[in-house]
């Protein structure tokens, strides 16, 4: 099926869809994104995306194409026009196309591009591998220094998924001064003695819009939350690990770089926080 996409002020079909060849997402990674998840047709913690938006925005210098409103509205159209039900929504803003290449940001007036589309995925809560967990290997945190901010310079994450694809895993954990900085596409937890323990917030990771939702429902259900960082061996000798995200909800980890964490299965606590995240996700989709 031909989906409908939305491109700066338009909704045509995707084959018609065109951004210029000048575009400094596309000459500089010079552009920020967010994926918001689509559960019973309604979007999950838009606000929460919208609020990390306008600070990754802020962050770069980069003119907000569109108010929270505006968005939210453009949101609503793809879900109706494209029919979803359960999917993510994919929206990226970048410095626009100012007609050359040059280092330089281009003028004031040049309008940032704005492009969002819709992905279709039938059964995304009831995802089997929620079941039987994931295999991550470990991978040196080569990134830049501002993780932070959600820009689409995602060519290491992209290269982590590849050699873990090669090592017959899932995912990567990244790591950096021996520490475990965040997933190639989600935030990093271990269980151990009950306790969740998950980096603090810095610029060396994003700012998870799930991790603040998730760890928010775990202390209000009374369990302990540490943010601090760990090793990928205290990972691998913890009781449990999980990551997060947007398009994957809580999702448990049961191989670290060959080494089984815990039992090998899916432990209890994430299998709790997967379906208190995901019950009060949709109490309060929009
Ligand atoms: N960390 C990184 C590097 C990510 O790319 C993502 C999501 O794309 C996350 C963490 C999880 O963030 P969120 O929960 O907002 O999807």
């Amino acid at each position: 099926m031909t989906r409908t996409v939305y491109v700066n002020g338009e909704y045509v079909p995707e084959t018609e869809a065109k951004v210029s060849v000048f575009d400094r997402g596309f000459l500089f990674a010079d552009g920020v994104y967010e994926v918001t998840s689509v559960l019973d047709g309604k979007l999950v913690d838009f606000d929460g995306h919208a609020k990390r938006l306008e600070r990754s925005l802020n962050e770069l210098e980069m003119k907000a194409p569109a108010t929270r409103d505006e968005l939210l509205e453009i949101h609503r159209q793809l879900v109706e026009k494209n029919g979803i039900v359960e999917g993510l929504i994919y929206l990226q803003i970048t410095r626009g196309a100012p007609g050359d290449r040059d280092f330089a940001y281009p003028a004031a007036d040049v309008p940032s591009t704005l492009v969002l589309f819709t992905q279709n995925k039938p059964g995304l809560a009831d995802n089997p591998t929620a079941k039987t967990g994931i295999k991550v290997i470990s991978v040196p945190d080569v990134r830049w220094g501002r993780r932070d901010i959600k820009t689409v310079q995602l060519l290491y994450p992209s290269m982590g998924k590849m050699m873990a694809k090669a090592a017959g895993c899932d995912d990567a954990w990244m790591v950096e001064d021996g520490k475990v900085t965040e997933g190639t596409s989600n935030n990093a937890y271990i269980v151990k003695g009950g306790k969740i323990i998950t980096r603090e917030l810095s610029n060396d990771i994003l700012h998870g819009i799930t991790r603040a939702a998730v760890l928010k429902l775990a202390r209000e259900a009374q369990m302990e939350v540490e943010e601090r960082s760990f090793t990928i061996e205290e990972a691998q000798s913890a009781d449990e690990a999980f990551f997060t995200s947007a398009s994957a909800f809580v999702m448990p980890v049961v191989e670290i770089d060959g080494v089984a964490v815990g039992s090998g299965t899916p432990g209890p606590i994430a299998a709790r926080l997967r379906e208190i995240y995901l019950d009060e996700s949709r109490k309060v989709a929009i």
